[in-house]
């Protein structure tokens, strides 16, 4: 017999209790609350979440709990598939309402629409929310009535209507049942263990809701004024460093929206350098906008002309990228902090994948997969839209004929290296004029920095105007067969 008074919370990817419609869904709805984070079986494989996704995860629902328990609740732990461990709480609970917030993962709609359906055949009351993206992938269309394909007139219309709904604050109090066995989540592993890789990670972030909002001061008081000319600089604490509490949902978008909004009314903010960086957390909606109405964006080229290119399968080569060993400092910087941080800064993401996807021809899709394993924010939208901008598969990507230059992109946006030196400590001894082309140091500079050429730091894995030259021809025969 289902009780009226019994509400199941489904937390996915929206850890908090600020702004979380489903969560006050429930409140107001009033009797008990059971929050409930599955471990769901059901995600196919390769989009199960990573190693450095895992332990972050872990991190993120400790968080939770704790500030669960503040507010009178515990957080349900289980494991197993999503449809079947929810219909087995309401028997077990005889809940009478199942509330969520919306992912937009192809797999995931498949899930929550039939679970849906299924719940409501019983007479259970399931409603969904947006919580995780300003506006919903169906709600900005273009003047057709479809979706936008190119980001710019996307970002025209959102400004041009209505503002994104204005945040929630927490509940006082969650009237928390408390009854239900869960799992440990210790018991989960998610955190690495033999050997424990995580202290980078572990000294760089805090995961959670509080560390999400501290985030957030931090960049509007030290970084938001001069995020137009810094944020393209990795050396630099430019940027927001968001995006794992935003792909978490540990910080709504609305939130961060709001309070930027108020930065430029009390005039702590210039107005212009804040709207530089909402325009790229719209990016983060123009993303879920791909693949929602594209399902398989994060698997197949969108210009589909991509799949008959003449890639290259070649391991070693892949293997030498993952591992920051390219011979190319600054991609190498870039493939070295993503493993000790999980997090890498977004001109060097554009740099090291158009490496592999054109000076190594390697399948985008592999710089995608190795990315989604190393990534503390991976996230199927952003990283497939990432990886098919650089590609030039994608919908409003950069050009394939866009081929970035190692050596110059380093000069230009390191210029004094300090970003090299960091990652790749063995060339901190080389002058700036040679920190990014290595192999033309003279000799003496080379011993004088104590440089050994294919021994204390690889020699160039590629000719960067060979490998230019040969990306192009592959691409002219891609187009002949189009
Ligand atoms: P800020 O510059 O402070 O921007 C604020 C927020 O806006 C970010 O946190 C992010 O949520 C959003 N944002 C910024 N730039 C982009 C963008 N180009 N596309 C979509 N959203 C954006 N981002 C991810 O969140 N997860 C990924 O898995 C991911 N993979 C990428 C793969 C490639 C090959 C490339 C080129 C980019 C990828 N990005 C990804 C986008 C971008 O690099 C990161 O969002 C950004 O570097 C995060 O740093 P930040 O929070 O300091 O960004």
């Amino acid at each position: 017999m289902s009780s009226p008074s019994i509400s199941i919370v489904w937390f996915r990817q929206d850890l908090r209790l600020a702004d979380n419609p489903a969560l006050a869904a429930a409140c107001a709805r009033g009797g008990k609350i059971l929050p409930v984070y599955i471990l769901d079986d059901e995600t196919p494989g390769s989009w199960r979440p990573g190693g450095a996704s895992r332990w972050w995860l872990h991190e993120s629902l400790s968080s939770l709990d704790r500030g669960l328990e503040v507010l009178g609740a515990k957080l349900c732990l289980r494991r197993g598939k999503a449809a079947e461990v929810i219909g087995a709480l309401t028997k077990e609970t005889g809940a009478s309402a199942v509330f969520w917030n919306r992912c937009y993962e192809a797999h995931a709609i498949r899930r929550d629409t039939n679970l849906k359906a299924n719940l409501r055949d019983q007479g259970i009351d399931a409603e969904s929310f947006n919580a995780n993206l300003l506006f919903e992938p169906w709600e900005i269309k273009n003047g057709q009535g479809g979706p936008y394909k190119v980001f710019t007139p996307f970002w025209k219309a959102l400004l041009a209507g209505p503002a994104p709904a204005t945040p929630e604050p927490p509940p006082a109090s969650v009237d928390g049942l408390r009854s239900v066995a869960g799992d440990s989540l210790a018991d989960w592993n998610l955190r690495p263990d033999k050997p424990d890789w995580a202290g980078g990670l572990r000294k760089q972030w805090t995961p959670g809701e509080q560390g999400a909002g501290q985030r957030l001061d931090a960049f509007l008081d030290e970084a938001a004024e001069t995020y137009k000319t810094r944020r393209d600089q990795p050396a630099e604490s430019g940027t927001s460093r968001l995006s794992p509490h935003l792909h978490w949902g540990e910080i709504s978008p609305r939130q961060v929206w709001q309070t930027c909004q108020r930065a430029i009314a009390t005039g702590s903010v210039r107005e212009d350098a804040v709207m530089a960086f909402l325009r790229q957390l719209a990016w983060r909606d123009f993303s879920h906008v791909l693949i929602y109405h594209w399902p398989d964006f994060p698997e197949k080229s969108w210009k589909p002309e991509y799949d008959s290119f003449p890639w290259r399968d070649d391991e070693q080569a892949f293997t030498a990228w993952c591992r920051g060993r390219t011979g190319y400092p600054i991609v190498d910087a870039g493939m070295r902090e993503l493993w000790h941080t999980g997090w890498m800064h977004n001109r060097v993401r554009m740099i090291t994948a158009s490496f592999l996807i054109k000076h190594l021809l390697i399948p985008w899709q592999r710089g995608e997969a190795w990315f989604w394993d190393t990534l503390v924010d991976a996230d199927l939208a952003n990283n497939a839209a990432g990886w098919q901008w650089v590609a030039g598969s994608g919908a409003d990507a950069s050009p394939y004929f866009r081929i970035f230059n190692p050596i110059t992109q380093g000069e230009k946006f390191d210029p004094q290296g300090h970003y090299i030196r960091r990652w790749v400590p063995e060339l901190s001894k080389l002058p700036n004029d040679f920190l990014n082309k290595p192999w033309d140091a003279p000799a003496e500079v080379l011993t004088a920095a104590g440089v050994t050429l294919g021994e204390t730091y690889p020699l160039p894995m590629v000719d960067h105007k060979a490998a230019r030259d040969r990306a192009l021809a592959g691409y002219q025969e891609m187009k002949k067969q189009a």
